[in-house]
């Protein structure tokens, strides 16, 4: 589907989904469709976390190697996309420490299983244990260093990342510069995120099914709480992308924040309309050098690497919609639980496509981190579409900011 078309088309059919739940009660096989849709949708979707998240981390660790024989240039994108994530994470953390407003309300319910169609598999990825910081270590290392087969066949979110960052520096070690495997696992990576395209090309279908059978749980508090959970992530996105980013910007080009907004508007006002940081990547790498400066080469490798691999609004937004889900849903997150969320925001975000809504895989895999169940998704899939185009945008702010890093430091 063309990408311009997809919020509308999914905000429509979640309407859809909530008027027919509310004016078509009664008719018994709209309950049947609307059941099966929802589970073949999740299952879908669950079905593309392990493999996704495998091989990209593969691919990216492989693209490392390569990065570090270009030398300055690689570790200079890399040393600033991975600044900029890390701080994007913690402005969504501290924000939602101060700012969560959802708590006037109840959860949503106090048995997460309780929920709608919630299957009984989640469980907490790191068990405190008896709350000893031995009982931890021991627990953490139980979970990390398993038979990556297993942890992929388990979704095992910690066991995967470990086998597949450790696959990849072995492999990165192992075969030579130019082997035909460089090649083989980053087509693997993309045919995976072709795959998750396609999942989420299906999001109008699920969506209808997913409100029109969460239609009786959600209410005025939900709705509300909903919308202020995007409040939150909004202005918490807004500051990241017109004062944190700006400011990089200023400090790296001496550019001042309107002028660099009049020279990036074109590509951000396609990300805010396409939702899609792959679909702006052409327009991004014109901009960067005919109206930043930047040498070709440079945003070459620049461009299309934060494109998959720099997202500044996802981390930041993944960070914030797992603290509101696992309130929703009465989860405890103890200090432990903010780690895991940290981490695991950090590298999903790595490892998440340039497409619209293309971090809910990620996102599934922060949930799973913390013990949400994985159906809550469904809760934030209803306010994800208007967020997803903020997001998109910042995210390709963050890349273009990372052109003017480059230019500066590999002088
Ligand atoms: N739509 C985002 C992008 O293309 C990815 C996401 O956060 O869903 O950058």
């Amino acid at each position: 589907m063309n990408s311009r078309w997809f919020a509308p088309v999914i905000i429509a059919s979640a309407l859809l989904g909530w008027l027919c739940a509310t004016l078509l009660p009664e008719f018994i096989w709209l309950d049947t469709i609307t059941e099966l849709l929802r589970t073949a949708f999740f299952s879908a979707l669950k079905m593309v976390i392990a493999p996704l998240i495998f091989f990209s981390l593969v691919a990216g660790v492989l693209e490392l190697r390569n990065t570090n024989n270009m030398g300055r240039l690689g570790a200079v994108t890399l040393g600033y996309y991975f600044t900029t994530t890390c701080i994007a994470v913690c402005i969504g953390l501290v924000v939602v420490f101060f700012f969560h407003p959802w708590t006037q309300f109840p959860p949503l319910v106090d048995d997460p299983m309780a929920f709608a169609g919630v299957t009984p598999q989640s469980a907490r990825l790191i068990d405190p244990g008896d709350g000893s910081i031995s009982a931890l270590l021991n627990n953490l290392l139980q979970a990390m260093l398993v038979n990556p087969f297993k942890a992929l066949a388990e979704m095992n979110v910690l066991g995967i990342l470990v086998g597949a960052i450790l696959f990849g520096l072995a492999l990165a070690l192992t075969i030579k510069e130019d082997s035909p495997i460089n090649k083989i696992f980053s087509d693997l990576a993309q045919a995976t995120y072709r795959i998750a395209g396609w999942v989420l090309t299906t999001l109008p279908l699920g969506l209808f099914a997913i409100t029109y059978q969460l239609a009786g749980q959600i209410d005025f508090s939900t709705v509300t709480a909903l919308a202020q959970l995007a409040g939150v992530v909004f202005a918490a996105t807004l500051f990241h992308g017109l004062v944190v980013l700006p400011l990089i910007a200023w400090w790296a080009s001496g550019l001042s924040p309107w002028k660099f907004f009049a020279a990036v508007s074109q590509p951000l006002v396609t990300a805010l309309s396409t939702s899609s940081s792959a679909a702006t990547l052409p327009l991004s790498m014109a901009t960067a050098e005919s109206k930043l400066g930047v040498d070709r080469a440079k945003c070459a490798f620049v461009l299309p690497l934060g494109a998959t691999a720099n997202m500044d609004g996802t981390a930041l937004f993944e960070g914030i919609a797992a603290v509101f889900l696992a309130y929703m849903f009465g989860i405890d997150l103890s200090a432990i639980g903010i780690i895991a969320i940290f981490l695991v925001a950090m590298l999903s975000s790595v490892g998440a496509p340039g497409i619209p809504s293309g971090s809910m895989a990620g996102m599934q895999m922060v949930m799973l981190a913390v013990g949400i169940p994985l159906e809550a998704i469904g809760l934030l899939l209803l306010i994800e579409r208007p967020l997803d185009t903020f997001r998109t945008a910042v995210n390709v702010e963050g890349d273009l900011v990372g052109c003017l890093v480059a230019k500066r430091f590999t002088q």
